[in-house]
Order: C-alpha cells, then structure tokens, then sequence
C-alpha cells in the first residue's frame, strides 16, 4: 500500500531491509536520526526471511549464525538482541558439522567438527597425534587476531605503534593467506586438511582467504557456538522491524528505490516508486556495482571509486544453488544424525573451488542440512525439513535460456540428492513431500544483486576484511551515501551484516551531528 502523499524529509533513508538495513536503521533511529527504510519486497530481511510450501516453512539461508554465544558469555548479535529487549527462542548447533570425502593425499575423511576450542584441539590430537601444542598456539594467535580487529574495527583513527605493540603476531600474518600461515606454522597436511574444510563459510579457498577473516570466524565459531532462530530467520526480522517502528521509524514496504538524487555533490534524496524523497545521507543495502553503476549519476562516481568497483567486478562471492525438501517421514526413519554434513571431493580448498568455478558438472562440493536435529519443531510430527546447497557457476548460470531454466535446475537437484545417497546413505527417494529450489536467478531476483551472488565480493587478497577496514574512510567518497551489507568491510554471512549495518550507522550518525555542529557555528 502506498505511503500517504506528505512532506517526505528524514535524516537518512536506508534502501533496502536486509540484516544490514534493519540493524543500521535501528541504530540511527536509536541515535535520534528520523530514519525511513524502502523495501522492495512485502517483507523484511532480504536472505533473512521464510517461505511456505505445503505444512512446510523454510529459511531460504540460513544454517547457522555465528557470534550469537550462550546466555551467560553472550556474543555481539545476542547482545544485540537482548540489548534491543528482543527475545528470541535459539536453538544450539551442537556440532560445527561432519566433513565426508577425501583428504588432499586421496585417503576418506569422514570428521566431525565438534563446537568448543577444547573440544576442536581434542578431536585433532585424536586425528593427528602430536598437533595439541600447535592447536593451542594456533588459538592463541587466533585471540590476538580477534582483539586487534576489533581495535581496528571500533575506530576511525587507530595507532600503528599501539597495534605493533599489541598485536604484533597479527601484524606479521596480516596480509598472509590461510594456506601461508599453516605451513609457516609447520601443522600437518592432515591437521591443515580439517582445518581447511571451512573454506566455504566464506566462499574463499584457502590459497586466497585472509587469515585474519578466518581466524575470526573460527574462533568465534569455536568458542561462541551456532545457533539458529527456532522460528527461522523471519523471526529476527520481524522482531527488528517491530523495534524500528516502536523506535518511530517508518517503513515503506512493495517500494523498489531505483535511484540516488543529489545536490552540489552530495546525496539529498532518494528516488522511490511512491516519489521522490529528501533525506541528508542515504544507506544502501545494496550490491555496490548496482549501487555505483545504476543509482548514481556517472560523473558522482571518482575515477578511484570507479578502478576500485571495476577491480572488485572481476570476483564476485558465491553464487548458490540450494534444493529445500519437506518430507513426509522423521529423521529417524532416514537415519539422519547430523545437522549439518559437508560432501566434497577433496579437502584441497583450491582443487575443490576450481572445481566449483568451472561448473556443475565438475563440482564435488554440497551442504547437507537437516533442520529438525537442531530444532525438533521445525516441521510438522512425523516429518523432517533438508535441504542440499551448492555454489553455482557464473559458467552454467549466465548463458542459461530461459526456456532451459525449470529442466536445467531439476537435474541439478536430482544430483545433489543422488550424491547425498552415494555419500551418506540418506535416501530421500519416495519421501519429497514439498520440494522448492533457489539457484542463482532466484537470487539475482529476490535481492537484486549480481549474477545472484549473496556474499558481495570475495574477501581476499588486496580486498579482505583487513584491507576494507582499514580503508574505511578512502572507501565511500560519495557524500551522504555508503553502500551497507554482505559487501561491507565485515564480510559476508548474518552477523557480519548486522555489525556492518551498526558500524556504518555509528559512522553515519557521528557525520550528521557533526554537520549540526558546523551549522550551529
Ligand atoms: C543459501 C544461502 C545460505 C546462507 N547461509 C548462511 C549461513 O548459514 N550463515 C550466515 O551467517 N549467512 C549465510 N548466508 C549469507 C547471508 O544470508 C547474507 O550474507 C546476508 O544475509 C546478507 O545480508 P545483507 O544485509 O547484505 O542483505 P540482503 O539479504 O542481500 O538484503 C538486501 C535487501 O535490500 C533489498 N533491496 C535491494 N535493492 C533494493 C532497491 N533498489 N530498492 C529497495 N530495496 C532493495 C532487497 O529486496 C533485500 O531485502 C547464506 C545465504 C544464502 C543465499
């Protein structure tokens, strides 16, 4: 419904209602910024959200969220919440999740991947004999490398000399790859295989993820646990949007925004379906080639913006395919156990993604989830919710015809649940109830981002989280805007989202108070 016709001015606008937008808006609005919020769909959330098939409802994202951590030692997004006084029902990952396939010699690996840096260094000593100390220092530099992120992340001006200091171990493997680290750190190959199989987390193998971004996420992983919404992730968005108008924020939902208007340079309004509407500064929960290329008139974007948006289009993040089944029998009766199991070829990361990158027919590599092991209500009595999710190729997905695409992603779905039966046993056939499936297109359709990728640019090398942190200032010249999300200096994935939709709005709030400042002088 549209918006009644008024004077339509706020402080900032955020376009876009995805984890990013919702918490930037939140905060701003929490700072005494007006704060509207355009949304193109009839919903909040973007990849956080829920759909029904049938008696089924499905989260079409998430498996699980990190940094959310148990009541008594909470993590940033529980703090988050709770800080909001929002109460949400989580359900523990028990287990990080079991890796099935081979290790990078050609010898079967079948491990799980306990949650607990204890139990993470246990489980290795009891794999690979004699790894214990190294674990232990691996853990160390692991909380070095957390402390001084967060050193970097909370400011906008820092002190090289303080973070040589400090954090002089992460300064060394600052710039380092994962694979660089592990060998200077002399692990084992099969110690480094484990460790490797959270590559796709991050949709980055580990020849060219940052140290720096995994070891972020492992340790959190490790010491926070996963957790997931019991009522999908519908219910943190919904909770989110309710606290944003209980704040007196506005949302227009169905209202796509197709442009940024500006004035002597700088934002002064954004361009929606119901009209045009001034704001001071405007966030976008948008992929920045979008945001750069499509919403901003050409001669706002600085030659340096533009190298630095045409270098980052050569790689975008992943791209994924995932088939998502209710069926109609227990979990029991299939013989599944784990929540989540990774099928891949080889723990070799780079073989693995190359694999991927060159299309369907050569990647090994599928996530097998099963919703009720965690949260036993996540379906109706006697049934259980999968689902199988893969990364897609640029390769298969570009040159698809339309006409091609129903045939096309049905085979695709049938492989991944063939593969499921060749490598775990669970044999869905006879059991689909409601099958529903996403690949790159739903993607590209639903959130509006390229090619359908849902992490932004990959993070790595000369763009990982380190580099994007640092270069918080040069980064978003544009003035009044900045492009907010997956693509963000946090990175891709739920609660980087959300802490670079804070972030972002910290950095927001502080620039139109101090604007205030300057007029009232
Ligand atoms: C299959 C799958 C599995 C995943 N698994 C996990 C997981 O287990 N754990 C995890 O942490 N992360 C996971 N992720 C990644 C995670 O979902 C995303 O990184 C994160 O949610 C992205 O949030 P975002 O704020 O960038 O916005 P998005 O979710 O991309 O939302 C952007 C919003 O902006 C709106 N919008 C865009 N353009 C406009 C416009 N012009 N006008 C108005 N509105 C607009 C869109 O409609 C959308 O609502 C998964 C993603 C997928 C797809």
């Amino acid at each position: 419904m549209a918006p009644e016709k008024q004077i339509r001015e706020y402080d900032v606008v955020v376009v876009g209602a995805g984890n990013a937008g919702l918490i930037a808006a939140i905060s701003l609005q929490k700072a005494g910024k007006k704060t509207l919020i355009v949304e193109q769909h009839n919903l909040p959330g973007g990849c956080a959200s829920s759909y029904v098939r049938g008696r089924f409802e499905i989260d079409p994202s998430l498996h699980e969220l990190a940094s959310v951590g148990r009541p008594a030692n909470p993590g940033a997004v529980r703090k988050m919440f709770d800080d909001l006084g929002l109460d949400i029902k989580w359900c523990n990952v028990k287990d990080c999740f079991r890796a099935v396939g081979k290790y990078s010699d050609g010898t079967p690996m079948d491990v799980t991947i306990p949650s607990g840096r204890q139990e993470l260094i246990n489980t290795m000593e009891s794999l690979v004999p004699g790894t214990r100390k190294k674990m232990e220092k691996l853990f160390r530099l692991f909380d070095e490398v957390s402390d001084g992120l967060d050193y970097f992340s909370d400011k906008t001006e820092y002190s090289i000399k303080y973070a040589v200091k400090h954090f002089s171990n992460m300064m060394i493997v600052g710039s380092h790859s994962c694979k660089t680290v592990f060998k200077a750190l002399l692990l084992p190959q099969k110690c480094i295989d484990i460790l490797s199989t959270y590559w796709s987390y991050l949709g980055v193998d580990m020849g060219h993820m940052s140290f720096l971004h995994y070891a972020m996420m492992v340790r959190s992983y490790m010491d926070e646990g996963a957790y997931i919404p019991m009522f999908t992730s519908h219910e943190l968005s919904v909770a989110l949007e309710d606290k944003f108008r209980e704040l007196g924020g506005e949302i227009w939902f169905h209202c796509r925004a197709p442009s940024f208007l500006f004035e002597n340079g700088a934002v002064c309004g954004v361009r929606t379906m119901y009209g045009d509407v001034k704001c001071r500064y405007a966030l976008a929960n948008v992929n920045e080639d979008i945001v750069y290329g499509k919403m901003v008139p050409k001669e706002i974007v600085t030659s340096r913006l533009r190298r630095l948006s045409n270098a980052r289009k050569q790689k975008y993040g992943a791209r994924m395919f995932t088939v998502h089944m209710g069926l109609d029998v227990t979990k029991e009766e299939l013989g599944i156990k784990d929540y989540s199991v990774f099928m891949m070829g080889s723990a070799d990361s780079e073989k693995e993604y190359k694999g991927i990158m060159k299309g369907f027919d050569s990647n090994e590599f599928s996530i097998f989830v099963c919703y009720n092991v965690v949260n036993p209500k996540a379906s109706p009595e006697g049934t259980c919710l999968v689902s199988i999710t893969t990364f897609g190729s640029p390769v298969d997905w570009n040159p698809l015809k339309a006409e091609d695409y129903a045939r096309y992603k049905t085979e695709c779905a049938q492989v991944l649940i063939r593969k499921l039966r060749e490598n775990t046993g669970i044999d869905l056939e006879g059991h689909v109830e409601e099958i529903a499936i996403a690949t790159p297109w739903t993607f590209a359709r639903y959130l509006g981002t390229p090619e359908g990728c849902v992490y932004g640019h990959e993070t790595s090398g000369w763009d990982d989280i380190i580099s994007r942190t640092l270069q918080i200032n040069k980064d978003y010249p544009v003035k009044g805007l900045r492009p907010i999300g997956a693509g963000g200096p946090r990175g891709d994935g739920y609660s980087s989202a959300y802490m670079c939709g804070e972030l972002m709005a910290d950095i927001v709030s502080k620039e139109l108070d101090g604007m205030e400042a300057g007029d009232e002088k």
